[in-house]
């Protein structure tokens, strides 16, 4: 193989030419990217970057050390065999990286509405959140939790709105999201809120209620972006389909990060995660896959939210109808685990309890069954149960 070329200079892709290059690999390396900054990482955007701890969060490497072409603010926009057709014209490639991300969803409506993905976007918002504002966050996600966070520390007047009847809800259940309720002090939370459309001056609810606001933060969600690949003789599916290889389906092709929907043999569907820990780890198999090399991408899931004072850490996957069980009291520090029906312990979500979440991945890892009377007992470490 010659010349690989990376589309989508986020984490992923730069954690893909680092560990081509770790390998041996000695050809050309294109890494193009739509934004035009170099590679950062997003998880302080959210945090200290929104709070005006930091300007930026760019990741520490050496680009030209790497010997890489970086393409910055060029966009691929379709692919067949061996081309790319960017913005800047057609690259052939005899090995290609999908590492596009994802984008975020918006709302309908004229009025503007901020999303949170970009540097940019939270330069943008950082402006904006000050004293007094009126600020509306759609969305009572990780991202709408971790804004209103940033919005309620900056002196603001915040609303979030919020479908589901709980926080969190999508991604780890109403039941746990009740727990986080509390946190949500001084900020007006509206649960079970349908918002219509955003609207000059504020967000119109389903119903007719509008809640009038300077700033409107649309934290609903994202989609993996791979609309440049809508003509292109590659499977689809909730983002790019791969095997356990992360190998896609039209050869000499890999898929990274969070556009991958890649076959897990652990839990025996796929997945597609949209978080940091996948976009760092899955690019040493993607590469290892391109050089090929034989190499499986089959990790536990991990992530975190710093919301509120709060970390959150979870592991593992739960599928629907797994048995939830608490360690510890909601006001204080806290666990909950999902138990498969033979008590193996299938996902972990600590808060403010790190050592529950690094026992409990590693049980997972190892497929290992939990005493459930003695689990409820957090004084108990989870190792020891
Ligand atoms: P991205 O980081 O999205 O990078 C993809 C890049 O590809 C982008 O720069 C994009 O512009 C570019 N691109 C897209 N389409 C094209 C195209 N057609 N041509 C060229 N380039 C293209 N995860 C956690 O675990 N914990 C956290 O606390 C956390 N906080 C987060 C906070 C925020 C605000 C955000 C946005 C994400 C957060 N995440 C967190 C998630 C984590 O950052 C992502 O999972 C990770 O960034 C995914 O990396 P990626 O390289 O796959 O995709």
């Amino acid at each position: 193989m010659n010349h690989v070329v990376v589309v989508g200079a986020g984490l992923a892709g730069l954690r893909t030419v680092e560990a081509l290059r770790g390998r041996g690999f000695t050809g050309r390396i294109t890494l193009m990217g739509e934004e035009r900054h170099r590679p950062y990482d997003r998880p302080p955007l959210s945090k200290a970057v929104l709070k005006g701890e930091a300007d930026t969060s760019f990741v520490d490497t050496d680009l030209d050390a790497l010997e890489v072409d970086f393409w910055p603010g060029v966009s691929a926009k379709s692919l067949r065999a061996g081309v790319v057709e960017t913005t800047e014209g057609e690259i052939g490639y005899d090995g290609l990286v999908i590492a596009t991300g994802a984008e975020p969803i918006r709302l309908p409506g004229d009025g503007l509405q901020h999303v949170l993905r970009t540097l940019d976007d939270a330069h943008e918002l950082r402006a904006v959140l000050v004293p007094g504002a009126r600020v509306a966050i759609i969305g009572a996600g990780w991202i709408g939790a971790e804004v209103a966070t940033a919005a309620r520390r900056a002196g603001c007047e915040v609303t979030v709105v919020e479908s589901a009847r709980a926080p969190l809800s999508t991604a780890v259940g109403a039941e746990i999201g009740a727990r986080t309720v509390p946190w949500y002090d001084g900020i007006d939370l509206r649960l079970g809120a349908m918002v219509d459309s955003v609207d000059e001056g504020g967000v119109r609810l389903v119903g007719g209620e509008f809640i009038e606001a300077h700033v409107v933060v649309t934290g609903i969600g994202v989609r993996p972006a791979v609309g440049w690949l809508a003509e292109a003789d590659i499977d689809l599916h909730n983002g790019v389909v791969t095997d356990e290889h992360l190998r896609a389906s039209l050869p000499g092709t890999v898929a990274v990060g969070d556009c991958a929907a890649w076959w897990s043999r652990r839990w025996g569907t796929r997945l597609r995660v949209e978080h940091w820990d996948t976009a760092l780890n899955a690019p040493e198999v993607a590469a290892a896959t391109l050089l090929g090399e034989e190499a499986v991408y089959d990790p536990v899931p991990y992530f975190w939210s710093e919301q509120f004072g709060h970390m959150i850490q979870y592991a593992g996957h739960h599928p629907a109808g797994e048995r939830l069980v608490y360690r510890g009291e909601p006001e204080g520090k806290w666990s909950a685990v999902w138990l498969t029906e033979d008590d193996t312990l299938a996902a972990v979500l600590a808060v403010d309890r790190p050592r529950d979440l690094v026992q409990g991945r590693r049980i997972i890892d190892a497929g290992h069954r939990l005493d459930t009377e003695r689990l409820v007992d957090p004084q108990v470490s989870l190792r020891d149960c």
